[in-house]
């Protein structure tokens, strides 16, 4: 006598990567690596109001919404491309996702508030708001993000230990041209001659990180690696830090370990990040 089993189906999983779209070769390695950890692969595109500041690009930001379907069809990754009223139906207001206020909860070094939050107040309030958003309304079992923004990863890492904590994070190398230049939406701004200066940024890092590998100190590094974008025609530094992963602080000559450097500038009009890991 056969004994019927009762059936079971398998677990179907969904990877969720959060987009503004205009994608390009970086955005398809997270959709790729995504298809990797995942059955389904969701990748949201959504230009997010709530993480631009009042005088920043929200209104010419990329949009090639058909573009984007028409490079994610061949993967056979779905599109979800809300309006903004379906992501804020009580409109498109921040409403601060809180993580990390211990005791000691020091709201001006929050990382947070620090780096990209510094010269752009309330972004990353924007960030974590479109991302819980974003991950309540898909529900997925992972979310690819790159390291690119590496603020971003940390600051996000942190939201789903605390409010997600059966969601996995992955996190992709950035992607670049292959000069160097970190691909991004933005560099569609750069004209021919700011295209060649913005390879400044890339090459202080490099240059910083092969500095750190002889016995420099930590801070003479830094400040040869900021005179020497500082001296770049049309760039115009915002900061070039050395941070340790754990905390997004800055380190400083006794650090020893992985770290992170992470630099911002903008090039004529365009503000522009990199960052690379290294060993100091
Ligand atoms: P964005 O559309 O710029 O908000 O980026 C969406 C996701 O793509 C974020 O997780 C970014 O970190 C990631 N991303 C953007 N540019 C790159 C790149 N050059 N390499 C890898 N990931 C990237």
């Amino acid at each position: 006598m056969t004994v019927a089993r009762p059936r079971v189906d398998p677990v179907e999983t969904k990877a969720l990567v959060p987009t503004m779209g205009a994608l390009h070769d970086g955005h398809l390695a997270l959709v790729r690596r995504a298809q990797e950890l995942a059955d389904r692969v969701v990748v949201s595109i959504f230009v997010n109001p709530t993480q631009f500041g009042a005088n920043e690009d929200f209104d010419k930001y990329p949009r090639t919404l058909e573009a984007d379907r028409a490079l994610l069809a061949p993967l056979g990754a779905e599109v979800f491309a809300p309006k903004v009223d379906e992501v804020y139906p009580r409109g498109p207001l921040i409403e601060p996702v809180e993580i990390g206020y211990g005791e000691d909860f020091d709201k001006l070094n929050h990382p947070k508030n620090v780096f990209e939050g510094a010269t752009r107040p309330g972004h990353f309030d924007g960030v974590l708001t479109v991302v819980a958003r974003l991950i309540d309304m898909t529900n997925p079992d992972v979310v690819v993000f790159g390291q690119k923004d590496a603020q971003q990863v940390f600051l996000v890492k942190q939201m789903l230990a605390e409010r997600y904590p059966r969601i996995r994070m992955e996190v992709v190398p950035t992607v670049r041209e292959p000069d160097g230049l970190a691909m991004s939406s933005r560099n569609r701004y750069l004209s021919a001659n700011e295209r060649q200066h913005a390879l400044v940024l890339f090459r202080a890092l490099t240059n910083l990180s092969l500095r750190l590998m002889s016995a420099t100190f930590i801070s003479e590094a830094l400040m040869e690696a900021r005179s020497f974008v500082e001296v770049e025609p049309e760039v115009r530094l915002d900061y070039l830090e050395i941070v340790d992963p754990a905390t997004f602080k800055p380190v400083d000559d006794s650090f020893r370990g992985g770290a992170i450097a992470v630099v911002a500038a903008w090039v004529g009009t365009t503000r522009l990040i990199d960052t690379v890991n290294l060993i100091v």
